[in-house]
């Protein structure tokens, strides 16, 4: 049946509830005037009448209507306590499944999709602990019965649960009800059923299996640790393993709140974001971008030139800007700051002991009260036959491999269209590689709304970039001439030739090789936390790409906040990690960069949006820069200025971002931006014009058309 019509067969019938005046007949008087006569009826038909009886009763609790107090009652008057409680019970528990399921088949959707982002919370405790919150408000009795029913069908708690529940929970108030009506006649008023120490007893009842939850919880917390022998002392407040971005920032907050904290790191300071990430990466692109710009400098009124450049000098600039951001992860500065640092290989030997084999061969064990995991990821190598044959690239292997080469690869092959193969390929493109790029999916960054992957492609197409989407590697072969990749495209098997393979497919967390196996840390594709980041020990957090779900170096340090305050205070408060507003960038040229949802994660999520796009071409500084390429497009939510996502494609698209995260984290919608001065010209200025185009499909038409015909009069005009 569609919506519309059920709603308007629900409504009619509750309307002839009320215009008949029914529920006249389901008041304490009432009852006890039709008592006898119902009594005489039931002696003649017993089970027309207790059949009647449980119809009636599933009716009214399924249209919500007033009297199940009184029918309850009715049925201790009428069929005594066990039969009375047996029809109730079951009467009560489908009337109101079917109140459930009409509200969550009429309104859950609308409610979702309107409050989804305010309900996500919600929806995670229900999904937890519904069944436990609906078994508290059961057993309750003074927690209205309808609307109960009515505000469960818009969660998530499904159906089965929810009518089991229901009935186990209402049974002792039903009892009650039902013992109480067969004296009807004692009875003077509906509140006198239940005196304040029964309520009380049912409060503490429906709070027992909470509270029996929480005792579970602190059981299984005291289990894990059950064969180790906590310390009685510690040497450290707190010991972090790896000081890559996650590892160097919760050492920085520990030593900043004055917690005694040990650092250890088996590579180099500052992880892979300072060494073989983020900046080695983006000094290659900024190379990349000149050599570019050289050949295109026509567009800027000058002679376009091909650029003549050593290699090896390119990566030496790479290297000079390692050397000179490294002071700010370096073990100089960590010292200075309060935190010890230790360079060797650490590991876990017990939940509060880790053993450090130093550089220099010794090893040593510390002891803390807590242990963050910071240990990041690595490429993902895929089991792909005969890559242990050739001498692949990642991004690990990358800048140690290629420093000391005169010339970048002549014909280069990157495995993998995600943001860090896009980057890639384009830069060494635009250095004068042949690159092709090989993808299994039928998009380049498939994470992004296809409209973006086509600007991708295009940008890396343009750049001289051969982009193979849907091709599926088979097999990798060392030939006499290169390596040869064996792909399959539509059943097909194609062979590309490379001097160089670059792979490009993803991060691996970092799981081996620590001790999280023999201390049996539960593990999947990361280490697996709860929302305080807290592993399987409550002692023991993991932080950064080696906890997920995004593997960048602002999440890394995000996270490390949550993990480090929790580590240190946790005993006091803790604090849940908030994933609510993640911006990323993808720093091919145009960027691409985004904070919330995209237009296919909207739809994805039925989480309904509104667009608004404004084109840089129309924007000044990006005509008067040459990079008038791309567009901002905000997802709103309908009919107001609430911003659920930005998507920006263009020059400097990361830095423009950084106003709707602001917006986002503090729930300033479009009407501030546009209220908001921005100096002209910039690029940021596109911000305001985007508001501005909400503003103008949101103008009230109306209110234009009475101005309008009111400058009209003022011309003085008939
Ligand atoms: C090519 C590339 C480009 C990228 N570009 C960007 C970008 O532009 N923006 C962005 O935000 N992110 C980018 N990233 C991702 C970013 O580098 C990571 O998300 C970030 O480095 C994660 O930090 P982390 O602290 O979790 O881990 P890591 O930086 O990996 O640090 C972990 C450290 O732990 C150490 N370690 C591991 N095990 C042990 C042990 N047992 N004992 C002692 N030490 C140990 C490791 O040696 C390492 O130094 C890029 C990544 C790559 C590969």
């Amino acid at each position: 049946m569609r919506k519309p019509l059920l709603l308007a067969l629900l409504l009619l019938l509750v309307a002839l509830f009320f215009f008949f005046d029914l529920g006249d007949w389901f008041t304490l008087e009432a009852l006890k005037q039709q008592q006898a006569h119902i009594a005489t009826l039931r002696a003649e038909s017993p089970w027309l009448i207790a059949g009647g009886f449980f119809v009636l009763y599933v009716l009214m609790a399924a249209l919500s209507l007033p009297g199940a107090a009184i029918m309850t009652l009715a049925a201790g008057a009428f069929f005594g306590v066990w039969q009375g409680l047996v029809l109730v019970s079951f009467a009560s528990s489908i009337g109101a499944t079917l109140a459930f399921l009409v509200s969550r088949f009429l309104l859950r959707d609308q409610v979702q999709q309107r409050f989804g982002d305010k309900l996500k919370a919600m929806n995670k405790g229900m999904n937890r602990d519904g069944a436990f919150y609906l078994f508290t408000l059961r057993l309750v009795p003074v927690f209205p019965f309808f609307i109960i029913n009515l505000l469960m069908g818009l969660t998530a708690l499904p159906a089965r649960t929810f009518y089991w529940v229901s009935q186990l929970g209402m049974l002792p108030g039903t009892l009650v009800y039902v013992n109480a009506g067969t004296q009807l006649a004692a009875i003077n008023s509906l509140s006198g059923i239940l005196s304040p120490a029964l309520l009380a007893s049912f409060a503490l009842l429906g709070l027992f299996p909470l509270l029996a939850r929480a005792v579970l919880r602190l059981v299984q917390r005291r289990k894990v640790y059950r064969g180790f022998n906590k310390p009685r002392h510690f040497d450290c407040n707190l010991i972090v393993i790896g000081a890559g971005a996650a590892g160097l920032v919760s050492s920085y907050i520990a030593a900043a709140v004055k917690a005694k904290v040990t650092l250890i790191e088996a590579g180099k300071m500052g992880g892979d974001c300072l060494n073989t990430g983020c900046v080695p990466s983006k000094a290659l692109i900024r190379s990349a971008k000149l050599a570019h710009q050289m050949r295109h400098a026509a567009h800027y009124g000058l002679t376009s030139t091909t650029p003549k450049f050593s290699f090896k000098h390119v990566m030496q600039r790479v290297q000079a800007v390692i050397r000179k951001i490294e002071p700010h992860d370096s073990v100089e500065r960590y010292t200075k700051l309060g935190v010890d640092v230790l360079q060797g290989h650490g590991k876990l030997i017990d939940p509060w002991t880790v053993e450090v084999t130093l550089t220099n061969g010794t090893t040593q064990r510390l002891t803390a009260r807590s242990i963050i995991i910071a240990a990041g990821a690595s490429a993902a190598v895929p089991p792909i036959t005969g890559l242990d044959e050739v001498n692949y690239l990642t991004s690990d292997t990358l800048w140690d491999t290629m420093a000391e080469r005169d010339t970048p690869p002549k014909r280069l092959l990157v495995m993998g269209g995600g943001p860090i193969g896009c980057e890639l390929a384009q830069t060494f493109a635009r250095l004068g590689s042949e690159v092709t790029l090989l993808q299994r999916n039928p998009r380049l960054m498939p994470k992004e709304d296809s409209e973006v992957s086509e600007w991708v492609k295009s940008a890396l197409t343009k750049d001289g970039v051969r982009v193979l989407t849907e091709h599926s590697p088979l097999r990798v072969e060392q030939g006499r001439d290169g390596i040869r990749v064996i792909a399959t495209h539509q059943d097909q098997e194609i062979i590309l030739e490379c001097d160089d393979l670059l792979l490009a497919l993803g991060r691996k967390a970092r799981l081996q090789g620590y001790g999280l196996e023999a201390l049996g840390v539960t593990t999947e594709r990361t280490v697996t936390t709860n929302e305080y980041l807290e592993t399987l020990y409550p002692n023991i957090y993991a932080a950064g790409d080696v906890a997920g779900p995004y593997q960048f170096t602002h999440t890394a340090a995000h996270m490390a906040w949550f993990a480090s305050v929790n580590a240190l205070f946790g005993h006091f408060k803790r604090f849940s990690v908030d994933y609510s507003v993640i911006p990323w960038c993808t720093f091919v040229d145009p960027e691409v960069a985004r904070v919330g949802l995209s237009e296919q994660e909207a739809k994805a999520q039925h989480i309904a949006y509104e667009v608004t796009r404004f084109e840089l071409d129309e924007l000044d500084r990006a005509i008067t820069d040459g990079s008038d390429q791309g567009f901002i497009k905000v997802l709103t939510a309908p009919g107001k200025d609430t911003i659920l996502g930005v998507t920006i494609v263009g020059e400097h698209a990361g830095d423009l971002l950084a106003e709707y995260v602001l917006a986002m984290k503090h729930k300033l919608g479009l009407n501030k931006i546009l209220g908001t001065i921005h100096v002209y010209p910039t690029l940021a200025e596109a911000n305001k014009y985007v508001a501005g185009e909400w503003k103008r499909a949101h103008a009230p038409e109306r209110l234009l058309s009475w101005l309008s015909r009111y400058h009209r009069w003022r011309l003085g005009k008939r």
